[in-house]
């Protein structure tokens, strides 16, 4: 029967489609799920899965609407039960074939946060031997998580190598103040990530991927990067921010338009970025996907208010399964 009822799907079938689930062991917990595609590139080619790995979300983040509430991480039978309601509905069609399945640990939760996540990832590689699953980490890079990363990265090399997974740190600005201001847990510094990402990165793996959804009032300073970060472990995404209900609340308004438009000030840094090697890509969300309320939290928050009160560059339009300042997709990376 699995760990989760699904309450509420909202979506296309064409674009993206988001799941509202209820634990059926644990009252008054709701979690979000999104499976999205990538048009015009085909299900064949690519299929994304985005996945909670939190109950709600400790973190805090000023612009997120994961965070009001929080009780607790998915265990690794609750993950994989999670990926189930979505894989299970493809029983027979084929999608698990698909050339490329990402699987994004991005909507609720830090995952970070949860110690089942890397015992999760080592089992979804046994119970789907050949399936091309490419694990994607979106990560606001909490302190004190060293071991963590540790054994992910030796997941990633023994599994995952040879460009089959991805790691994001969204860092969202460049000024530590206002990181911190934008997402108050304890957090790695630039130096500590840098060391990491240069660690990580090692035959044919993808780069790091240092992700800025970027408002108006947000410090982007291409020197700071250039100056912290090696392009040859690194690449920036730039997204929008996404219109979550907390963003609005705090008056974030995006520095870059989901028509693909980029303000000057951050057209004269990603100038800046590519002269110093970086790649950089602007990746920007469908705004027909986030209509369905696929930003993290949208769909957990609405019910929860009844129901939890205890509780080169490239330009990319249109990729599948966002979610607050983690947008999910980085081959677009
Ligand atoms: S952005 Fe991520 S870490 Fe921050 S509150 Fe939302 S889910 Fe948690």
């Amino acid at each position: 029967m699995g760990s989760w009822e699904i309450v509420e799907k909202r979506g296309s079938e064409d674009i993206a489609v988001v799941y509202l689930l209820r634990s059926r062991m644990d009252d008054g917990v709701f979690i979000e799920c999104v499976e999205s595609l990538d048009p015009p590139v085909p299900p064949e080619e690519k299929w994304v899965i985005t996945l909670s790995s939190q109950k709600g979300c400790p973190a805090g983040c000023s612009f997120c609407d994961a965070s009001f509430y929080y009780r607790g991480n998915l265990s690794e039978a609750e993950l994989l039960d999670q990926l189930r309601v979505i894989v299970d509905r493809h029983g027979g069609d084929g999608r698990l074939d698909s050339e490329k399945i990402k699987l994004h640990l991005a909507r609720m939760g830090e995952p970070s946060f949860n110690d089942n996540v890397p015992g999760f990832l080592e089992e979804v590689k046994s119970r789907y031997p050949g399936v091309r699953f490419v694990p994607a980490i979106a990560t606001i890079g909490p302190a004190g998580r060293e071991e963590w990363f540790e054994r992910l990265k030796r997941l990633k090399d023994e599994y995952f190598g040879e460009g089959f997974f991805q790691l994001q740190f969204s860092l969202n600005t460049t000024d530590e103040r206002y990181r911190n201001k934008m997402m108050p847990a304890k957090k790695m510094t630039f130096r500590e990530i840098s060391l990491l990402g240069d660690r990580w990165v090692v035959n044919r793996d993808r780069k790091v991927t240092l992700n800025f959804a970027l408002h108006a009032d947000a410090p982007f300073d291409a020197g700071r990067i250039a100056g912290s970060f090696s392009p040859s472990s690194f690449l920036v995404k730039l997204t929008p921010m996404n219109p979550t209900r907390a963003a609005s609340a705090s008056g974030m308004e995006s520095d870059i338009g989901f028509d693909g438009s980029v303000s000057e000030r951050v057209l004269g840094e990603i100038g800046r970025l590519e002269r110093a090697g970086f790649e950089v890509i602007v990746s920007i969300g469908s705004m027909e996907e986030i209509l369905t309320g696929s930003n993290c939290g949208q769909l957990a928050f609405a019910r929860g208010g009844h129901e939890t009160r205890d509780g080169g560059r490239r330009v990319i339009i249109g990729d599948g399964g966002a979610s607050g300042e983690k947008s999910s997709d980085d081959s677009r990376i």
